[in-house]
C-alpha cells in the first residue's frame, strides 16, 4: 500500500477535472482517477454538436483561466456565440485543460471499489494497487446511470442498445433503426443516422417534439436582456436563477429540489439541429412503448397511441436515448455499507450535501449528476463544474484541518455507522 493522498478524484471529465485544477492549486495531494473525458470521446457519436453555448462550456481553474475560448485561441478555432462547438472540439479542449491546468497527470485507470478505511477511505482500481487517501470526490458523471425502458430487457443485447453505446453510426446504414426519445440525444442520434444512410424512425411518449429557438445575440437592448436574460443553461429567468443561484437551490426543501432536478430544462432539441430533423426522420409520437419481441435477427416494438390503438413497429436495431436516471444504489464502486449508511435527498436515491458538496460521511464528496437534486439543473451540464469545483475544494480544506461540520449535520436523515456494519475503529 502507498502514502495516503488528501484527496483522490474518481472521474476525469469535465467536472473531476476541474476539481483537480483546484485542488493541486490549493496545495492538497491529489490523485486523479479514470480516462479524461471519456464521455465524450468514447460514448456520443461522431458529428455531434455542444448544445450547450461555448461561453457557458468551460472548465473551471482557479482564476477563471483556461477557458474553452483560451484553448481555441491556441488553435485558431471559432468558439462563439451561436456557432455550435464539434464535440471533438470540446474533448480535445478537456485534453488540452487536463495537460495545462495545474492538476495532477490523470491516471488512466478504472475504480472498482471506494470503502472506508481507518480515518479516511481506501480505493481499488482495475489496474493498479489500492490507494489510502483522507478524502474522495466522486465525479463519474452520466455513464454509471444509463436508463433503458423495462420493456426492452428481455431482448437480446445484440437487437438494442443506449444512444451512449455508439461512436460510429455508420454500421446501421441501410437498417431500420427505432430512436426511443424526445431530448436532443434521441433527435441527433436520429438525424445522424439518417444522414449515415440508415433508415430510423422516432418513438416518443411526447404528443410533440420541443425545440429551442436560435439564441438571441449577447448584445442586445437593455429592455430585452432584462426580460430576457442570458445564462449559462439558456435564456429567461427560469434558466438563470438554475444556472446563476445552486446554493439557493440547495435551501429548498427536499421534495421541491427533487422535483426541479426531475423536470427543469426538459426535453428540447438544439435550434441547429431542428432542419436537419425535420427532412429526414419520421416520428411516432404519442406512442408508448408496453413490448419488444426478437424474432429472429429482427425486432418486434409493441407501441399503444393515446387513442389506445395497437401498433407494431419492425426494425433493425432499438436506441434507447433515454438518458440517466442517478441514482446511489448503481454507483456499485461504492462501498454498499456505505451507500446504505448516506443521507439521501427526501430519503429518495442521490446524497444529500453540504454547501461544499461533502455527504453526510466525513471526506466524501460528489460533483456532477448525482447532485442536480440537491444544487439543481446546472449540475448535468458542465456550467456547473464552475459553482463546483472550488467550493468542492474548501470543503475537503476544511474536512482535512479537523474544522468540519460533526456527522450526519447535512440537511438528510442522520447517518448511523454503526448500523450501517462498520466497526468502531471507522467512526469518527
Ligand atoms: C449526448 C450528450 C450530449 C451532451 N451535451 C452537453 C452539452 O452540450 N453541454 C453540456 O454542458 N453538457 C452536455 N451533456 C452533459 C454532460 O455529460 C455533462 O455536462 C458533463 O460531461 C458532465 O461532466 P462530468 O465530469 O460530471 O461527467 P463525464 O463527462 O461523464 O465524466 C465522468 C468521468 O468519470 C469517469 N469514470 C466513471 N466511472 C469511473 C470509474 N469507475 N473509474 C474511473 N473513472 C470513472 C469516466 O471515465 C469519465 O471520464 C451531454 C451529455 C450527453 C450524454
Amino acid at each position: 500500500m502507498t502514502r495516503m493522498d488528501d484527496l483522490v478524484v474518481v472521474g476525469a471529465g469535465p467536472y473531476g477535472l476541474s476539481i483537480a485544477a483546484h485542488a493541486a492549486a490549493a496545495g492538497l495531494g491529489v490523485r486523479v482517477l479514470g480516462r479524461p473525458m471519456a464521455s465524450w470521446r468514447d460514448h456520443m457519436p461522431a458529428g455531434m454538436y455542444l448544445k450547450s453555448e461555448p461561453w457557458s462550456s468551460n472548465l473551471s481553474a482557479p482564476g477563471g483561466r483556461h477557458t474553452l475560448a483560451d484553448y481555441c485561441a491556441t488553435r485558431g478555432l471559432v468558439a462563439e456565440h451561436g456557432t455550435p462547438l464539434p464535440i471533438g472540439t470540446f474533448s480535445a479542449y478537456g485534453l488540452w485543460f487536463a495537460r495545462h491546468a495545474g492538476g495532477p497527470e490523470v491516471e488512466e485507470a478504472t475504480v472498482t471499489e471506494v470503502a472506508p478505511r481507518g480515518d479516511g477511505f481506501v480505493v481499488r482500481t482495475a489496474e493498479g494497487p489500492p490507494r489510502l487517501t483522507r478524502a474522495v470526490a466522486l465525479a463519474v458523471g452520466v455513464m454509471p446511470f444509463v436508463n433503458f425502458p423495462p420493456a426492452l430487457r428481455d431482448l437480446p443485447p445484440t437487437h438494442y442498445s443506449h444512444s451512449s453505446g455508439h461512436r460510429d453510426l455508420s454500421r446501421f446504414a441501410g437498417r431500420e433503426v427505432a430512436v426511443l426519445g424526445a431530448g436532443q440525444a434521441a433527435l441527433e442520434t436520429a438525424a445522424l443516422l439518417a444522414e449515415a444512410g440508415a433508415m430510423p424512425c422516432l418513438v416518443a411518449r411526447r404528443s410533440r417534439l420541443n425545440w429551442n429557438t436560435a439564441p438571441q445575440p449577447l448584445k442586445r437592448p437593455l429592455a430585452r436582456a432584462l426580460r430576457d436574460p442570458h445564462s449559462g443553461l439558456g435564456t429567461g429567468w427560469r434558466s438563470w436563477m438554475w444556472s446563476e443561484l445552486p446554493w439557493a437551490v440547495r435551501r429548498l426543501p427536499a421534495p421541491t429540489r427533487e422535483r426541479i432536478a426531475a423536470t427543469a430544462l426538459g426535453p428540447a432539441g438544439a435550434w441547429w439541429l431542428r432542419d436537419r430533423f425535420e427532412q429526414r426522420v419520421p416520428v411516432l409520437l404519442g406512442h408508448h412503448l408496453h413490448r419488444a419481441v426478437a424474432v429472429g435477427e429482427r425486432t418486434r416494438l409493441g407501441l399503444t397511441t393515446a387513442a389506445g390503438e395497437s401498433v407494431v413497429l419492425d426494425v433493425a436495431h432499438v436506441i434507447a436515448a433515454t438518458g440517466f436516471v442517478p441514482e446511489l444504489r448503481r454507483l456499485e464502486l461504492l462501498d454498499a455499507g456505505l451507500r446504505a449508511a448516506l443521507a439521501t435527498v427526501g430519503g429518495g436515491g442521490t446524497p444529500e450535501l453540504d454547501p461544499r458538496f461533502e455527504s453526510s460521511w466525513p471526506g466524501l464528496f460528489f460533483a456532477g449528476l448525482l447532485t442536480a437534486p440537491s444544487f439543481g439543473p446546472s449540475m448535468r451540464f458542465v456550467h456547473g463544474a464552475g459553482f463546483t469545483a472550488g467550493r468542492l475544494v474548501k470543503g475537503v480544506l476544511r474536512r482535512l484541518a479537523g474544522r468540519g461540520a460533526p456527522p450526519g449535520s447535512c440537511g438528510g436523515s442522520r447517518v448511523d455507522r454503526a448500523a450501517a456494519g462498520y466497526p468502531k475503529t471507522y467512526l469518527r
